[in-house]
């Protein structure tokens, strides 16, 4: 990839918001992680990483307005430095790199921009460093970060399955779009999960009748629909396909969320679905022009941060060699 090109002194790679267009969620297994099923897209949220030289890690992160950066770390508990040091590993390297992250991806809103960060910087490293690490062993370490890095390396639209890290790309041929409506309150993903937990019967209660048969719990699944609605670029099929098990559980831990819901359909959106685990809401537009529309009259409900954007977009890329 690098070919006959002077060594770089820095390279900026520009990593993708992600959505779940389906998060199909079973039951906890005895590890603590919970088996998906689900259907990624990713969507024109952007975080840039530049990546140079240095003799120790040190990551420094910038970003637009709307951005808390002062919830991301800027120590060796930034999944970017994470990233860095297991690249390194990875090739028996004693190296370390400095690392800038501006984003624009919202913290803690659903939208995976910590995995965002930590796919540039394997993307990055790798060109900077001129390792040519094969896509499968980028794609393994990727998944061994997080679940959502692998699908942040890839881009466009993909399943997911095992805890989201095992990607395989999907066919989608629609020009889509979304209004991204922000929330200034995160909302912890493993809170999430524990009231999904909380609101999942494992057990049959003691007045059921006990079955004859073991219980059968059914594995979560992708919808066909789904799938053909994104073949086919069928906005409406892709309206009536979309789902989110983790839904339920974040609106009892987060009511005031409704009313975002509830503004979206008023402001006529073809469709409304919680980003992952919240408390991000997408809301799906008709094509570009329409999306603007709704943007505006969210905004005049009082929803400040609303990103109209298209989807899919590509995964990590390199936008500079400097
Ligand atoms: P997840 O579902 O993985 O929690 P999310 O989209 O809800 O993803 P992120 O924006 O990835 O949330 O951030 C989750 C937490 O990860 C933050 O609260 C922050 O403390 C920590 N974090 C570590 N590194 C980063 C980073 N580079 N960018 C954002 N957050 C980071």
């Amino acid at each position: 990839m690098t070919g006959d090109r002077a060594p770089s002194r820095s390279v900026t790679v520009r990593a993708a918001a992600k959505i779940n267009l389906h998060l199909g969620v079973g039951v906890v297994r005895s590890d603590g992680f919970h088996p998906l099923a689900t259907v990624y897209q990713a969507v024109g949220l952007y975080d840039d990483v530049l990546v140079a030289e240095a003799d120790a890690w040190l990551v420094t992160v910038t970003g637009a307005d709307h951005v808390a950066l002062a919830e991301v770390p800027q120590d060796d508990s930034n999944i970017a430095v994470r990233a860095g040091r297991t690249l390194a590993a990875h090739h028996g390297l004693e190296k370390a790199a400095r690392i800038e992250i501006h984003k624009g991806i919202p913290v803690a809103g659903g939208l995976a921009g910590g995995s965002a960060d930590a796919a540039a910087t394997l993307l990055a490293l790798d060109r900077l460093w001129s390792l040519e690490t094969s896509d499968a062993d980028l794609l393994r370490i990727a998944g061994e970060l997080g679940s959502d890095v692998p699908f942040a390396l890839l881009g466009g639209a993909a399943t997911g399955h095992g805890r989201g890290e095992l990607v395989e790309p999907l066919q989608d041929n629609g020009v889509w779009w979304w209004v991204v409506v922000g929330n200034d309150t995160g909302l912890s993903t493993p809170a999430v999960y524990r009231h999904f937990d909380e609101l999942t019967p494992t057990e049959l209660t003691p007045t059921e009748p006990t079955p004859t048969e073991p219980v059968e719990v059914r594995d979560p699944t992708i919808p066909e629909a789904l799938v053909e609605a994104l073949r086919t670029g069928d906005v409406d099929l892709l309206a009536a396909s979309i789902g989110n098990d983790l839904q339920e559980p974040a609106l009892d831990l987060r009511p005031d969320l409704r009313r975002t819901f509830s503004d979206g359909a008023e402001a006529g959106a073809l469709a409304t679905l919680l980003s992952g685990s919240g408390p991000t809401v997408l809301l799906l537009c008709r094509d570009a022009v329409h999306a603007r529309e709704v943007a505006g009259a969210m905004r005049a409900s009082g929803h400040e941060h609303c990103w109209p954007v298209p989807a899919p977009v590509a995964g990590a890329h390199v936008v500079s060699y400097d």
